[in-house]
Formats: structure tokens, C-alpha cells, sequence
């Protein structure tokens, strides 16, 4: 298993912050300028070359996820990974997280909110992701996901901008103002085949439920098959609330962008 600490620069050691100084917003414009045309394994080491263990990523084992998980075990298998473990995630993504450390020796630590979805529910007289699946999102993910960025200056996502129109201004690297540290998006110009199709190549183990009508997999209470005619891979996802995001990807929060 990994999670030793890597090599890392003056400005990329753990424990540190960085400024979103004119110099660093120019550094990551130029830097995603330049990784447009770099492979996902190209973006990765440069990622763990700039930031070391400063380099985080959180997956939520969707395919994009699993494909960078396995691109890390080669490049960078000392970066620290985590999960949002909200406490209704699908039985299916949990099992992945086996699949993955036995097939690459990577460890995804698994990040709970403060409250058990027993305690939770309780506490709000029953689940908020019926009344109120933004509060539910912010207290089971968002803040979850601080913690697991607390002392990174890097962390790294698997969108693509052909996901949805909210991805599609996605920089390679940017500025995350929302969260406060550079993030990088190894995938963001790959397309839904290109990844699947390495996915079946190089045998990367994935959810089961992506062939049984779920492109895109949240939890269990908002995340439904799609319907025959529905182009839109996220279509399942908080269907008929008009909720598109968790919140953990606002493009319009980021800066730095070389596109
Ligand atoms: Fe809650 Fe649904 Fe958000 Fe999961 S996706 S944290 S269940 S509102």
C-alpha cells in the first residue's frame, strides 16, 4: 500500500498553502496551455513533479476515477487518495475500492461525515436529500471534502468537459477559488470513449452498474438509470430537482484556465 511522502518542490511539501499570486495564476495558464495536448499521463507527472505530497485527488470510483487510480499506481502511487464516503454510496462503488487496492496496491482512505446516516437523519427529522439535497451535498461531501484537502495545494478530479455543459470550460490546471488550491484534470479533454476505451483495454476494474444503464453513479437516493432517449450522462443524477452538482466542481470558481 502507498501513502509514503514523495519528492516535493519548496512550494508543494504538505502542510503548506499557496497564494493564488499573479506569478502562480500565469505558472498553471501556461502549464494548461501546454498539457492540452499532453496524455493524462503526462498531466499526472507533471502534477506530482510540481506539487509532490502536496498532490491530492478524490475519487469517487466513477470510470474516469479508476482510469486515473490506475495511471497512479504507475506515475505517482505514493499520492494520497480519498473518497467521500456520505454513507449512501452504492454497495457496487464501495467493492471498487477493493478491487482497486488488490489490482494496483493503491489505498483510497475512506473520509465520513462527523454524523452516521442514522444520527444524521435523526437529527433533521428524516433525510435532507429529500428536503434539502444542497444542505445534504454540503454537510455529506463539501465539508468532507476540506478535510481531505486541509494542508494540499494540489488536488485532481476526473472531469471531462464533454460531460455536461457546467464541465465544459474545465481547465487541464487552474486556480480552484472555491477550495483554495490548484486543480488538475488529467481528463478534462478526453473524451467519454477515449477513457472507456481504455478502460477495456487495460482492464480497469469499474462499477458494475455502468452496464446496467447508469453512466453516472452518486448515491444510492439520487442517482437513477438513464431512459432510453436520454443523451445526457448525468441525466440520473438528482433527477427532477433541477440540482446538477454536488458543488465540488464549480468551473466558474476557477481561474488560471489555458482555454
Ligand atoms: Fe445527500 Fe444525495 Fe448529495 Fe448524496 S448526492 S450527499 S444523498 S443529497
Amino acid at each position: 500500500m502507498s501513502h509514503a511522502t514523495m519528492n516535493s518542490t519548496p512550494t508543494s511539501q504538505n502542510g503548506m498553502t499557496l497564494e493564488p499570486t499573479p506569478e502562480l495564476l500565469e505558472e498553471l495558464a501556461e502549464a494548461s496551455a501546454r498539457l492540452e495536448t499532453a496524455t493524462p499521463e503526462e498531466i499526472i507527472a507533471w502534477g506530482a513533479e510540481r506539487f509532490g505530497s502536496g498532490l491530492t485527488m478524490a475519487t469517487a470510483f466513477g470510470p474516469e476515477g479508476c482510469l486515473i487510480l490506475s495511471i497512479l499506481s504507475r506515475v505517482a502511487p505514493e499520492t494520497y487518495v480519498f473518497n467521500l464516503d456520505t454513507g449512501y454510496q452504492f454497495q457496487a462503488t464501495l467493492d471498487l475500492r477493493d478491487r482497486i487496492a488488490e489490482k494496483y496496491g493503491l489505498e483510497v482512505e475512506m473520509l465520513r461525515p462527523e454524523l452516521s446516516v442514522p444520527e444524521y437523519e435523526a437529527a433533521h427529522d428524516g433525510p435532507l436529500y429529500v428536503s434539502n439535497p444542497n444542505q445534504c451535498c454540503f454537510d455529506r461531501k463539501i465539508k468532507v471534502l476540506h478535510r481531505g484537502l486541509a494542508g494540499r495545494t494540489a488536488w485532481m478530479s476526473g472531469i471531462r468537459r464533454d460531460q455536461s455543459a457546467d464541465r465544459a470550460q474545465a481547465a487541464i490546471v487552474g486556480w480552484d477559488k472555491k477550495f483554495n488550491l490548484v486543480k488538475i484534470s488529467p481528463l478534462a479533454n478526453s473524451t467519454k470513449q477515449e477513457v472507456w476505451g481504455r478502460i477495456v483495454k487495460e482492464e480497469v476494474p469499474y462499477n458494475p452498474m455502468h452496464d446496467q444503464g447508469y453512466p453516472s453513479i452518486g448515491c444510492w437516493p439520487c442517482t437513477r438509470a438513464v431512459i432510453d432517449g436520454e443523451t445526457d450522462e448525468r441525466a440520473g443524477r438528482w433527477s427532477g430537482t433541477g440540482k446538477t452538482e454536488c458543488g465540488l466542481h464549480s468551473i466558474d470558481q476557477q481561474e488560471g484556465s489555458g482555454i
